[in-house]
């Protein structure tokens, strides 16, 4: 296992790029702990395969460094890098059997029998095939092919990382939370350091410890899901992440006050002036309509997801989402909306601004 350290790294496609645009990799420097279990998270195209593929070697980055521990890879090709990859689709040998396909791995680095059954045994377990290690890979339907695929990333106990790009993509909803849950399970008991990439919130939010945010080539975040959810760093991170996202307001920020239009909202704390396009966020959960409250709000529509219902409505002419906890009522006068001062988060051209220091707090 080891840590990964990615240093002044940047990667573009074109020979000669030009300027920031010309880069699908923006230059980055990240350190990945060791043992740690990362999703690499973000629409499609913001560059998650690119950055997967120069830590697995697949691809030589045009600017910096990968570092192993304290071993520079940056130019060792995929096979001395020790590590396990899972693709979005299965890689298995139709003419081996599941069990000759679990066990290929470890055989390939000549372990001992007792050791490979074994192993192999706990694999088969974790992915529920225990009973079909006879058969033959060739008969099987793609999830299960996939699950074999799986196990086979995961059988090696040695590896530096083990890479997972969207491994769950072809597997069904029921199974896909299973596998999600038991490849958790999986990390806690072996400690591997694990990457995975996936462009699906929930996917990412069950799975990772740290959530590694990516939009436009960039990494805008790398926090817990607690601090994704509380602090986004990025307008992108507030949107992308959530059901329904952030809602974002353009204003103007002074001291403990926001004006958005012609309306004053308290903020939860000082902030310095900012310059650039300033917004303040605030999630859906922290806000409530009411008769009271700031902000002019018109209801549009309420939904009932269960466990809370949304409240889908207008501020100033733009859609603002309001969620209510199960049992609220909604008061049939409503056209304020409140919002909690604490949760405001206040934005400088999309990026998080860190209010003052309270008096007597340390900076
Ligand atoms: P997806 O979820 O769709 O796989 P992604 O986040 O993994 O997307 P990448 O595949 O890393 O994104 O692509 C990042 C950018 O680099 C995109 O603009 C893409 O078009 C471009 N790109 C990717 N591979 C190549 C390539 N081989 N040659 C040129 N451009 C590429």
């Amino acid at each position: 296992m080891a840590r990964i350290t990615l240093s002044n790294l940047a990667h573009s496609y074109l020979p000669n790029p030009q300027g920031p645009g010309d880069f699908a990799l923006k230059e980055m420097d990240h350190v990945w702990q060791d043992g740690g279990a990362y999703a690499l998270l973000g629409s499609s195209g913001c560059g998650k395969t690119t950055l997967l593929n120069i830590i697995s070697g697949l691809l030589r980055p045009s600017q910096g460094r990968v570092l192993f521990g304290e071993t520079d890879v940056t130019d060792a090709p995929t096979a001395a890098r020790n590590i396990a990859q899972v693709f979005q689709f299965p890689v298995v040998y139709d003419t081996m059997t599941v069990r000759e396909n679990l066990a290929f791995p470890l055989k390939n680095r000549g372990m001992d029998a007792g050791y490979i059954r074994d192993r192999v045994a706990q694999i088969a377990q974790m992915i529920g095939m225990e009973s079909e290690l006879g058969r033959k890979a060739r008969g099987l339907n793609a999830d299960a092919k996939q699950k074999i695929s799986l196990g086979r990333g995961m059988v090696r106990e040695d590896v530096n990382a083990i890479l997972f790009d969207e491994p769950l993509t072809v597997i069904d909803p029921h199974m896909k939370w299973e596998l999600r849950t038991q490849l958790k399970q999986l990390h806690r008991q072996f400690g591997h350091t694990m990457i995975y990439v996936t462009h699906d919130q929930t996917e990412a939010l069950t799975f990772a410890d740290k959530v590694v945010v990516m939009y436009d080539g960039r990494v805008v975040q790398m926090g817990t899901p607690q601090e994704l959810f509380d602090t986004p760093a990025h307008t992108f991170v507030g949107y992308f992440i959530g059901s329904p996202g952030m809602n974002l307001f353009d204003a103007e920020v002074a001291g403990h006050a926001a004006r958005v239009g012609g309306a004053e909202v308290p903020l939860g704390a000082a902030y310095p002036t900012v310059a650039g396009r300033a917004q303040i966020g605030i999630r859906p959960e922290f806000c409530r309509p009411g008769r009271e409250g700031p902000l002019p709000f018109a209801i549009r529509r309420v939904e009932d997801v269960g466990r809370h219902r949304i409240v889908r409505g207008e501020v100033m002419g733009r859609p603002v989402n309001a969620i209510l906890p199960e049992g609220q009522p909604i008061d049939a006068g409503a056209d304020r909306l409140a919002l909690r001062p604490d949760r405001i988060n206040v934005y400088a051209d999309d990026w998080r601004v860190s209010p003052l220091a309270a008096a007597g707090e340390a900076a």
